[in-house]
């Protein structure tokens, strides 16, 4: 998990409010005090935890009016979404069609992690499905161009590139167009970067954008930098306008919670973030899962958005559209994202998960839920029977798959999320497609 040390502290400053009887204006003041001290040691700006503190005490005054209230809950609540807000630049990032070519210009200084990120960027969406393909208009830089072309065998990715033209507009030009005609949906180019924001570097990237016409440019940045992030980002988004920004080498690094609030700060939206060298380590950002992740909360809606691109079986998606989600399609389900991603990934988007296993063991957990499953009749698999009220079944299907009763309770109340998540997201029209991410 990027950021794991913040979430720890972050996630022990709230644990230890579950573990006091009375939740007095002190423990809290004693847990918001906990949570600035664990963003100032991630890097962040001492102005936006100051801000962040203060909107979270407001809520809380505010909200405990009302009546009935349960305190601890609203606590994590408004801590969850003023975090959230925090990382939200409150604007939206381009969305890829089908539909069509989608083209996707890559811009950054040199060392970003640009090349590494594009190849990141093509497996990504390779593994959804999608026809991808490269244009190397980086000219600049020597051995750009085979980087980038390594890159694309190793997946399997049509490659555009010269070595004789030393035009970069005339390259992205000419790759753009055979691929467009060639109809892949996602063409991405690859540009210069420089040692530094210069003005010659800012040019080449206007007259490459004007040649392309990219529908998004992805602007690459690399975290190690800190809060510093904040102003090269502002002057990208000034000089070429970009519409998304990846955040890399967000492995283990302390610095990271500033390099990610300060990209908030500009307005410009964060949708992925590297997290090592291998194409695998990287996944996408969106600020309200990244926070209940962080904080071991699990990431429900995560999940189901990675079901929505796998699922392609169009009745299937009509029953969740329904809100129908039975045990057998969570297995069918938990199948198709273990071929998304690694494990550790997907286990951190199950609640109750990461805290009970550590995420080294998450993959087993899931391979266990799958166990019990296999023990289950079909009756019990279609939600005919319903297990929560027949102990016996329950320990039939412990035994079956050499597990313990307690773990199967631990399914189906896993089970009972998903389904609730599935249900509310197909009764807002939502898995139908358009943004997952509700309130
Ligand atoms: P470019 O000059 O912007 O194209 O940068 P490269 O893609 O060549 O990356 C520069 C260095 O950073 C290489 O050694 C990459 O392996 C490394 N790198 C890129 N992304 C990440 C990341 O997310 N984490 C770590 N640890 N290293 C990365």
């Amino acid at each position: 998990m990027v950021l794991a040390e913040l979430g720890n502290k972050l996630s022990a400053a709230l644990q230890k409010m579950q573990a006091v009887t009375v939740v007095s204006e002190e423990v809290i003041d004693r847990m918001l005090g906990e949570v600035a001290r664990a963003l100032l040691e991630a890097d962040v700006n001492v102005k936006i935890v100051g801000e962040l503190r203060k909107a979270i005490k407001t809520r809380l005054n505010f909200e405990e009016e009302a009546a009935g209230t349960n305190r601890r809950k609203t606590i994590q609540r408004a801590f969850v979404e003023e975090l959230s807000k925090m990382l939200d630049p409150g604007t939206k990032a381009y969305d890829m069609k089908k539909s069509k070519s989608n083209v996707v210009m890559f811009v950054g200084l040199q060392g970003a992690g640009k090349t590494t990120t594009i190849a990141k960027f093509a497996h990504h969406y390779q593994r959804k499905g999608w026809k991808c393909c490269m244009v190397c208009a980086d000219t600049f830089r020597a051995g750009a161009y085979d980087q980038l072309r390594q890159n694309a065998t190793k997946l399997r990715c049509p490659f555009y590139g010269s070595f004789s033209e030393a035009d970069p507009v005339k390259i992205a030009e000419e790759g753009v167009r055979q691929f467009r005609r060639e109809k892949y949906e996602v063409i991405i180019v690859d540009t210069s970067g420089r040692h530094r924001q210069e003005s010659a570097l800012f040019d080449e990237m206007q007259e490459i954008r004007a040649a392309v016409e990219p529908d998004d440019v992805v602007f690459v940045l690399d975290a190690t930098q800190g809060q510093s992030v904040g102003d090269q980002a502002k002057a990208f988004h000034e000089a070429v306008d970009i519409g998304s920004v990846v955040v890399t080498k967000l492995d283990g690094h302390a610095k990271g919670g500033g390099a990610l609030s300060a990209v908030a700060a500009t307005g410009a939206p964060v949708v992925f973030l590297g997290s090592g060298e291998h194409f695998d380590d990287f996944e996408p950002f969106n600020p309200r899962s990244f926070v209940s992740r962080l904080l071991g909360m699990g990431d429900m809606r995560g999940l189901v958005e990675q079901i929505k691109d796998t699922v392609d079986n169009k009745d299937q998606m009509d029953k969740f559209a329904k809100g129908t989600f039975t045990l057998r399609d969570m297995y069918e389900q938990f199948e198709n994202v273990m071929k998304l991603g690694p494990l550790n990934k997907v286990m951190a988007m199950i609640p109750g998960i990461p805290q009970l296993v550590g995420e080294d063991q998450g993959g087993n957990r899931l391979k266990r839920f799958m166990y019990m499953m296999d023990s289950m009749t079909d009756d019990e698999l279609d939600g005919r029977v319903d297990l929560d009220k027949c102990p016996s079944r329950l320990d039939r299907v412990a035994r079956g798959s050499g597990t313990h009763p307690v773990e199967v309770h631990m399914l189906l109340k896993c089970h009972k999320q998903f389904e609730r998540v599935v249900s509310k997201m197909g009764k807002s029209g939502l898995m139908k497609g358009g943004d997952a991410n509700m309130a």
